[in-house]
């Protein structure tokens, strides 16, 4: 299997190239194809297996292919992540895969001053990845709107879970629009994590690796 027939567009597989990657790894060869055909998608994926690009690559197609644009103040795609560390390696890699496209991406994190995230929500942008504390703080202030995403990535989703961010996750998630796509990425698909893919994602594909 390569990138050009998993169906990725000429500037994504470009962009692996640049990256030096010559093959897909497992994940992304399990996750890609269905990510593109807009399926729900739960899979179990460690550090370390390639995940993060699974899911950046299929997101970014998306955003290359829909006749929308940014609208002032909404975004198209989300990601959400436990820490703020995660969160920042998420964006370095949007970066990376998205050198031919530009995305305009807004890491809406702790620990960081308000004014430079609400500005860049404001104009509005393609992707924001987030940790659930400071992206509720902004949907109470109603500086995001999330009501134009068509993708919806959880990373790590039982660490979320571990770490208390259930209610977090189930009220971002109540704001999206009905047909937003969710993937779901976790170390282990089982107990909490399950309820959360049955109550969440629609007739997802689960991958287990
Ligand atoms: P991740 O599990 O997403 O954190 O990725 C782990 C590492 O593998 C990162 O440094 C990626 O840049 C790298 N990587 C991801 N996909 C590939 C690939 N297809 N070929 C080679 N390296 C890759």
């Amino acid at each position: 299997m390569s990138f050009e027939k998993m169906g990725l567009s000429r500037e994504l597989v470009r962009a692996t190239k640049a990256c030096g990657f010559e093959a897909p790894m497992p994940v992304q060869e399990a996750v890609i194809p269905h990510a593109l055909l807009g399926k729900d998608i739960a899979a179990s994926a460690r550090t370390g297996s390639g995940k993060t690009a699974s899911f950046v690559l299929p997101m970014l197609q998306r955003i290359q292919s829909s006749d929308k644009k940014v609208r002032a103040g909404k975004a198209r795609a989300l990601i959400l992540a436990p820490t703020r560390e995660l969160a920042m390696q998420i964006a370095a890699e949007i970066e990376k895969f998205g050198k031919f496209i530009s995305p305009s991406v807004v890491t809406v994190v702790g620990g960081e001053a308000y004014g430079p995230q609400i500005k860049k929500l404001q104009r509005g942008v393609d992707i924001i990845v987030a940790t659930p504390g400071r992206l509720i703080d902004l949907l109470k202030q109603r500086k995001v709107d999330l009501s134009d995403v068509s993708i919806f990535v959880m990373d790590e989703a039982d660490r979320l879970l571990s770490m208390g961010f259930l209610d977090e996750v189930m009220t971002i998630s109540s704001k999206l629009p009905d047909k937003a796509q969710k993937l779901l990425f976790s170390a282990t698909l089982q107990g909490s994590v399950d309820k959360v893919i049955r109550n969440i994602l629609k007739e997802p594909i689960r991958i287990t690796l």
